[in-house]
Parts: structure tokens; sequence; C-alpha cells
């Protein structure tokens, strides 16, 4: 099966599971795990924030750090397809008391003046206090797009003038980078906050980490207890984190390059009414009328290849590192099969 549901679905390496086998541990609620500090140390210094914190998905690093920008009756500013808010099991509502105010982006990617105008009127109590700005980079449902810095370096201004926090969902952010040839360091310095996965592209089995300074950090520590985050040798997984960022980081183009064959085959298919732009390693398509997607990812699915139904009528297929040149050519030969059939 060649499996593009998601890049999370990745299987750790022999290379990763040999670190993980001899990674260094202690109990990291006592903060004695050396191979999670280590972890936190590096991802902190890649971003040049302060401190990072290991935790167990990229849905509690964004709840985490929610929950410590906010307070119950804030408002969070976000695009209305951003993962903290639907795809975190109303987390932010459930977990930290926050209602939401949506801009409605470009693939996800808004404007300073778009943050502007969806600011709240601080002085007039019928209103909740604006608190939050997410960024999410790359863009799930915007088909991976990528941010460009300068409008989130514009974003920060005005949260700096209007007194607002700015986190991004980073849970792809090293798919942007690559894309962009930007330091992580560049991104870093616009943020308070920054959740980033190592189950995704990196190929981790689990793990994300917050980064931020060392005051918010030692209270998002607090935070993650609370929520039952607390792990204790968690250096065998966090070895996983280190190895991928060592490993994985250099290889995510060819994961890019992967998905735009896919973007430029799916664009001559008979089935296929839009492919959004191809920003990473995330492709969406929608069908044209009369094709059913379940239908669809079934007869696929007959020619050994999974892809997920992401609303009516669209299809997502992410590629990663368990699929390799020839994987893509067998699943263009599929969608070819299928352009004969009527699904
Ligand atoms: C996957 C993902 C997350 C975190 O998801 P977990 O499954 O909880 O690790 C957060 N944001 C985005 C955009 C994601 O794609």
């Amino acid at each position: 099966m060649i499996d593009l549901r998601s890049d999370t679905v990745t299987k750790p390496t022999p290379g990763m599971r040999e670190a993980m086998a001899n990674a260094m541990v202690g109990d990291d609620v006592f903060g004695e795990d050396p191979t999670v500090i280590a972890l936190e140390e590096r991802m902190a210094a890649l971003f040049g924030h302060e401190a990072g914190l290991y935790c167990g998905s990229g849905t509690q690093t964004n709840q985490i750090a929610i929950n410590v920008h906010t307070r119950p009756g804030d408002e969070v500013i976000c695009d209305e397809g951003a993962h903290v808010y639907r795809y975190e099991g109303g987390g932010m509502m459930a977990n930290s008391g926050c209602s939401v105010k949506f801009v409605a982006g470009d693939r996800g990617r808004f404007t300073a003046a778009q943050v502007e105008g969806a600011i709240g009127n601080a002085a007039d109590v019928h209103q909740a206090r604006t608190r939050l700005v997410n960024i999410e980079n790359t863009v799930n449902r915007g088909g991976g797009a990528v941010w460009e810095l300068d409008e989130v370096e514009r974003i920060r201004e005005v949260c700096n003038d209007r007194g607002l926090a700015l986190h991004m969902d980073g849970a792809r952010i090293f798919n942007a980078l690559a894309v962009t040839g930007e330091v992580p360091a560049a991104w870093g310095a616009v943020f308070h906050s920054i959740s980033i996965c190592l189950s995704k592209g990196l190929g981790a089995p689990v793990g994300s980490v917050l980064t931020g300074q060392r005051d918010f950090i030692r209270e998002a520590r607090r935070v993650r207890k609370r929520f039952g985050g607390g792990m204790r040798q968690a250096g065998i997984i966090a070895a996983a984190g280190l190895y991928a960022l060592e490993h994985h980081v250099d290889r995510l183009q060819d994961d890019h390059a992967r998905a735009k064959r896919l973007e430029k085959a799916l664009l001559l298919m008979p089935f296929v009414d839009h492919v959004m732009p191809v920003g990473s390693n995330i492709v969406v398509f929608t069908l044209k009328t009369g094709y059913d997607a379940q239908q669809m990812l079934g007869a696929l699915r007959e020619r050994g290849v999974l892809a997920m139904q992401f609303g009516p009528g669209m299809v997502r297929m992410v590629t990663h590192l368990d699929v390799d040149d020839v994987g893509i050519t067998r699943v263009i030969a599929g969608l070819e099969e299928l352009s004969n059939l009527k699904v």
C-alpha cells in the first residue's frame, strides 16, 4: 500500500530505532531526562528562542500555548480552516474558555490589515478581549500553502501595537523553510511561541516541541502537567525527534517535488475539477460533479493507494519519507486507470 492519507503514517527508520534504543533517559517530570533536555534546547536554539517544551502531540503544544497566552473569555484570531479550531476537539474553547474571531485568509494566509480589522475594542465592555493571533505554517487546509515572512512581520507589528500575542502552529514549519530557504531563527524572531511537530514530515513516531521565552515555557510546563502531559523516561521518544532533526530535514524538498508531480498529473485527469496550487507536500483536489469521493478512494485503494477525503468531493494526498519516486509513479498509474472508469 502507498499511504498518502497523511505524513503522520511514517514508520521509524532503522537508524531512528537504533537512536531510540540507545537513548540516555531519566525522569523528565523531575527535569532529569538528558535526551528530552537536549531536544528542547536544540529546537529552541534553532528558532532563537530561550527554551523549549517536549510534548506528546501538536494538539498539546498548541493547546498549552493558547492556555498560557489567554484567560477565559478572551478571543483568538485565526483563519476559519485553522487546525487549532477545526481539528483539536474544541480544545481552545473547552481547555481555555476562548472564543474565536475568524479571518478568511488566502488558503489560510491572512494580512496584517485583516488582523487589525478583527481586533475588538478593548475599551468596550460588551466585547471579548482579543488576545492572541494564530498563524498556521504551512497551511494544512490550504494545500500546504507557505506564508511570507514580510506579512507575518507586519502582523507582529499590529500585535505589538495592540498588546496581542502571536503564536505559530508550525506543525510543518520545516516544510515551509524548505520552500523559502529561510533559517528557523528568522521565524522565531517574529513569534512569541511556536509549535513544531516531529511526527509529520520529519518522520518521528511521536512528539512536538513548543518554543518560547523562558517565562513562557516555565508556565507552559505547569500547564502541560495540568493537562496530563508530563512524561517520565520520554528520552526514548525524544531521541527519535533529535534523529529526525539531524537526518530528515534536508530531504523535505524530495517530498515537495513528488507532490508537484502529483499536481501535474492530477491537472490532466478528466475527473479532477480543481487542484489547489501545491505549496509543499500537501495535494488537495476536488472532483467534478458526478464523481463520488468515497467511491473514488475505494477504487484507488483497490489499486494499492490510500488517500483521504477532505470535504465534500475533496481529496487530500500528502507525500512523506515512506513514499519514493516509484511509489508516485504507481499512484499516477492508478489515477490514470480511474480515468477510464466512471466512478
Ligand atoms: C497535525 C497538525 C497538528 C497537530 O496534530 P497532532 O496530531 O495533535 O500532533 C497541528 N496543526 C496542524 C496544522 C497539523 O497539521
